[in-house]
């Protein structure tokens, strides 16, 4: 990097992972302006530019990190529901999946059973199901 550019940068938030998942919104919008030719798609594109930059240059630290903090957290949630949908999936030849009823935990069940019933072992709801 520069020298002044660091200098310039110094005590400034920069680009964190929330910053580079708005670029890549930015970019994303802006590519979908060009497919569908909508001008306004292209204003919004520019104004997540515009925030990203916004907070790249806010010294305004704590409160940078606070919302990077949350768009992290966000992000391991829905990676950790798509991640247990594609493990379900590729169980779903052998098991069955239910939610239970009760406290929304989710039961796996062999296949081909028949109707059975389900003893949830997080809260012992019980409720029928077919495997
Ligand atoms: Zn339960």
């Amino acid at each position: 990097m520069m020298n002044w550019l660091r200098a310039f940068m110094a005590g400034r938030n920069g680009v964190d992972q929330l910053g580079i998942a708005l670029v890549i919104v930015a970019l994303a919008i802006n590519f979908l302006a060009q497919l569908t030719r909508l001008t306004f798609l292209s204003f919004i594109a520019f104004a997540v530019l515009i925030i990203t930059i916004i907070r790249a240059l806010s010294k305004n630290l704590s409160k940078r990190r606070e919302e990077n903090r949350r768009f992290l957290i966000i992000g391991d949630k829905i990676k950790g529901d798509f991640d247990g949908w594609k493990d379900r999936r590729s169980q779903s030849k052998h098991y069955k999946f239910f939610t239970c009823p009760g406290c929304k935990n989710k039961l796996r069940v062999p296949r081909g059973k028949g109707k059975i019933q389900i003893t949830c072992p997080r809260c012992g709801q019980r409720f029928r199901g077919k495997s």
